[in-house]
């Protein structure tokens, strides 16, 4: 599991309103891998809010990056915005003066990494004949097969004729 300490908070003495804490900190760090669908080459941006509840903390507030994926049909690169606005962690019945966050804002974050990605809505993705990106415009083969359309005889078929 991770061994990093990112998210460790000093939590002593906290006035009644809380504190604010924000910056960076990379995926690397999180221990989260770039892998073959998704790069991390921005570092992860946090600006929480840790304030006294009780025995214990509550910490409130907004994760975000952007990733660079891979369109699922075109195969370009694309970056993907992502945020978690709803961080909300309460910690109970703590002992000494430092919550350690990183395990549960590790999680947060991949909760919301995409599952699919696509470059634009209409991606035409790539042909399957010659791998052209028909993002970019139609490729020979597209052009060639429309010409030798079997369907295309039927055109010169007079249909009114009994
Ligand atoms: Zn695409
Ligand atoms: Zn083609």
């Amino acid at each position: 599991m991770a061994s990093t300490t990112a998210f460790q908070f000093q939590i002593q003495d906290l006035p009644p309103e809380g504190i604010v804490v924000s910056g960076e900190v990379s995926f690397a760090e999180l221990d989260i891998p770039d892998d073959d669908l998704v790069r991390c080459p921005e570092p992860l941006r946090y600006e929480l809010r840790i304030s006294p509840v009780g025995q214990g903390v509550l910490i409130r507030g907004r994760l975000s990056s952007e990733l660079e994926m891979t369109c699922d049909r075109c195969l370009d690169p694309v970056r993907v915005p992502i945020e978690d606005s709803e961080v909300c962690h309460h910690l109970e019945h703590l002992e000494g003066v430092i919550v350690d966050l990183t395990e549960d804002l590790r999680e947060d974050i991949l909760l919301v990494f995409p599952q699919t990605c696509l470059c634009q809505d209409e991606c035409l993705g790539l042909c399957p004949e010659c791998g052209k990106n028909l993002n970019d415009g139609p490729c020979a083969c597209r052009t060639a097969s429309a010409g030798e359309n079997p369907w295309g005889a039927l055109d010169g078929l007079d249909l009114t004729e009994r």
